[in-house]
């Protein structure tokens, strides 16, 4: 017989999504709207204002899509590529690879940079591969790799596309409240992120911002964007309230939004600075009880995620057999490699809502009880 489901509570410190926050869950369980309803426009332009504290920006292009990060992915690419437009992608794991396909998929002409996985993407190979390629009009990179726990020089990699006529895509999916965003500052054109890292809010919508370069971009076009769903021009008729009235384009997820609202005014109420500052206490703290287990990070701490850890596996030890036992005699669900990391590392997230002094204790004599002689 079918009944309703109760999932048994998790702590969540994979690589997303997290912990959410009561809050936001509380705030998604409010009565339903209309979306098109006054109360919901309202919210729509607090949520436009508050996403625009969050990334750094003035951008007058910042809204969220009703579909997750990689929706906002494919967002970045098919706005901004016409058929035959070069794009060099920056590749350092998985998501890099992802981007790569984007371009493909839309027809675009593709250049990689590529460096190994665990390290940062070289600006040097980036400026070399400009250099070599002055027709590229587009330069895509991951913000902070959650594949493989490395955060890039989202500033320099910016400045270097600026330095020669390239639009930058940033992906900050699990980067955005976690560690360091100047989108202004940085000059970043279309810079995207999702709910389910360090923002404590579930999975399912992203959030994007244009540049006005970028944004004019998108205007100057001669050919339409390839998807109707995630075409900006389109979508602004809806959430730019500006010049008389917000036209239908699609049903918005109204209580999704309600969450991602209350997630982002969390934000706000800590302190961007804070919530960096929060992300990088809890992974000291992890690092050194994890240290105390004989365990090791194979991010260099120069550029290694606060808020995703890779760890070592250690000789002898099967990985997956460790985090089943730590599903099922402790409720906690940390992440598997991939890639060229897979059955080698863990990854362990300490993202918004489970970057929490109470989380790292859970993991650490979680682990030790799983690995005995630690
Ligand atoms: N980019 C990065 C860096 C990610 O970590 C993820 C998801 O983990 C995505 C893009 C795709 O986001 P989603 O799974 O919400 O589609």
């Amino acid at each position: 017989m079918n009944t309703s489901f109760h999932p048994t509570p998790r702590t969540l410190m994979g690589p997303g999504p997290s912990d959410v926050h009561p809050r936001v869950l509380g705030a998604m369980g409010k009565a339903t709207i209309g979306h098109l309803d006054p109360e919901f426009q309202a919210l729509m332009e607090e949520i436009k204002d508050l996403m625009r504290y969050t990334f750094r920006t003035s951008n007058a292009l910042t809204l969220p899509l009703s579909a997750p990060g990689s929706a906002a992915m494919e967002a970045s690419y098919a706005n901004l590529l016409e058929p035959g437009d070069k794009a060099i992608v920056c590749i350092n794991g998985v998501f890099g690879m992802r981007m790569a396909e984007n371009v493909r998929r839309m027809s675009g002409e593709l250049v990689t940079v590529e460096d190994e996985w665990g390290t940062q993407v070289d600006p040097e190979k980036l400026r070399a591969a400009l250099i070599a390629n002055p027709d590229a009009k587009v330069v895509g990179f991951v913000h902070a790799e959650t594949s493989t726990g490395v955060c890039s020089d989202v500033k320099t990699l910016c400045a270097l596309a600026k330095e020669h006529g390239c639009l930058s895509i940033v992906d900050s999916v699990t980067g955005l409240a976690g560690v360091e965003l100047e989108v202004d500052q940085w000059q970043a054109d279309v810079t995207y992120s999702g709910t389910q890292k360090c923002l404590s809010a579930p999975p399912g919508i992203s959030l994007i911002t244009f540049s006005q370069a970028a944004a004019d971009r998108v205007k100057s076009r001669n050919t339409p964007v390839q998807s109707w769903f995630l075409d900006l021009s389109l979508l602004m008729a809806y959430w730019d309230g500006e010049g008389g009235g917000r036209t239908y384009h699609h049903t918005a997820p109204v209580n999704a939004m309600y969450g991602l609202h209350e997630a982002l005014l969390m934000v706000k109420e800590q302190g961007l600075e804070a919530s960096w500052a929060k992300h990088r206490t809890m992974h000291n703290a992890l690092y050194e009880n994890l240290s105390g287990l004989g365990l090791e990070f194979v991010v260099d701490a120069s550029y290694r995620l606060p808020q995703l850890n890779l760890v070592k596996v250690p000789e002898g030890v099967d990985e997956a057999a460790v985090r089943q036992q730590l599903l099922k005699e402790f409720n906690l669900e940390i992440g598997a490699g991939l890639g060229a990391f897979a059955g080698k590392v863990w990854r362990i997230g300490l993202m918004g809502y489970a970057a929490r002094q109470e989380n790292v204790q859970l993991c650490t004599s979680a682990l030790r009880a799983c690995l005995p002689g630690r």
